[in-house]
């Protein structure tokens, strides 16, 4: 079934080698449709009638191709790739893991993002980091991977902003038309900045990934949360208080950590992968994202720890909605 021969001519062929086969016409034209609805035949030009713009569907012609393998039409690989050009994603914290999360965000074909970071590259982030190289020191984190963005593409949109998300960021003025957020800011603490994050994503009805920013962060896979669909972060804050109740903090052996924290670049991007898969995941159908989880990546034996988290239904943020 190239495309090479109509129907009429398949059915006759099938009833000439198969003559015995006990089938009718009708049977085996049923099936036929029936592999096309499932999308297991496809018509042979669907890629050239997707109708996005000629230079971006070249570009994503693998994603394409492998969507079709997933969904079950050529109308919705094109409607989910519409929502991925369309929707401006705003990334807090673009170091080791959110530098990856953006590129990886652009290869996806993500056109539009806000950038939020206070810091400057080092040189050691030519270790790590997806854009800032040897070249690149002492330059805002958030200039560096808008200019990478615009070279996997020219027509990518960046709004930069060189700044700290604190408390009194007002994030409505910050975000506006921005339906993805992301935070892999390390800086507060990822605790607060999440909360702070995820009360205006509950407020406003938008998805908000948490990845990277802790400790321990180089292979965690973080949480996504769907407002009404997972827990909120401060679900997630209550489920911690009551499982983690008995346990006494105990007090790193290191005094002075300062420039302690190590890390490979290959634990950055499986954290940032895993991330991207489940905004992936999310612009497939935001039903698949439906549970709280975290998971942490062992590099000793490359196995994985995950735990679910479910909702807190006396969450004061998002149990009334
Ligand atoms: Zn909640």
């Amino acid at each position: 079934m190239r495309g090479r021969k109509t129907v009429p001519e398949i059915l006759r062929l099938f009833r000439e080698a198969y003559a015995d086969s006990g089938l009718g016409d009708e049977e085996v034209e049923g099936f036929i449709r029936y592999l096309h609805t499932k999308n297991i035949i496809v018509d042979e030009d669907w890629f050239e009638r997707l109708g996005l713009p000629t230079p971006y569907q070249e570009r994503l012609q693998r994603q394409l191709h492998f969507l079709m393998d997933l969904v079950d039409s050529p109308a919705h690989v094109a409607g989910i790739q519409q929502r991925i050009m369309r929707t401006k994603v705003a990334i807090f914290g673009v170091g080791a893991v959110g530098g990856w999360i953006a590129r990886e965000l652009a290869m996806m074909g993500f056109q539009r993002f806000v950038l939020v970071d206070p810091d400057n590259t080092e040189a050691s982030d030519a270790a790590r980091h997806a854009f800032a190289n040897g070249l690149r020191i002492g330059e805002p984190k958030v200039g560096v991977v808008a200019e990478g963005l615009r070279e996997i593409d020219p027509a990518i949109e960046v709004s930069a902003y060189p700044i700290a998300l604190n408390i009194d960021t007002r994030l409505d003025e910050l975000l506006g038309d921005v339906g993805l957020i992301v935070n892999a800011a390390d800086e507060p603490y990822i605790g607060y900045t999440s909360v702070k994050l995820s009360r205006y994503a509950v407020r406003s009805n938008l998805p908000v990934l948490i990845a990277g920013g802790f400790d321990a962060h180089l292979a965690s896979f973080g949480e996504m949360i769907v407002p009404c669909q997972t827990p909120c972060a401060d679900c997630y804050v209550n489920y911690f208080r009551e499982s983690l109740a008995d346990w006494k903090p105990v007090h790193h052996p290191v005094t002075n950590r300062d420039k302690g924290f190590g890390g490979w670049s290959a634990l950055s991007v499986i954290s940032a992968s895993a991330a991207c898969l489940q905004v992936l995941k999310y612009f497939i159908d935001p039903k698949l994202v439906s549970r709280g989880r975290r998971t942490e990546f062992l590099a000793q034996d490359y196995s994985t720890y995950s735990f679910e988290v479910t909702r807190d239904l006396h969450c004061k943020v998002c149990s009334d909605r």
